[in-house]
């Protein structure tokens, strides 16, 4: 985290230490929803069964995937 943040985190790239494996610090299972983006867009409370038709649309739209991050205030 440390070193992705010395490059304004464009680089996500890292080895994990426990099986030498190479991934993403945006594919790593944290405690919380956590995320790394160019932007964001947030929604106050959203209805939770339109939200994933919201995303789909997004995407299309945006022409790139999209990650839901929940934050709790
Ligand atoms: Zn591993």
């Amino acid at each position: 985290m440390d070193k992705a943040s010395e490059h304004q985190f464009t680089e996500l790239h890292v080895k994990v230490p426990c099986c030498d494996g190479e991934t993403s610090l945006n594919d790593l299972q944290y405690d919380w929803c956590a995320g790394f983006a160019r932007f964001s867009i947030e929604i106050l409370n959203p209805s939770s069964e339109n939200i994933n038709h919201c995303m789909n649309k997004l995407e299309e739209k945006l022409f790139c995937s999209i990650k839901k991050v929940v934050a709790y205030y």
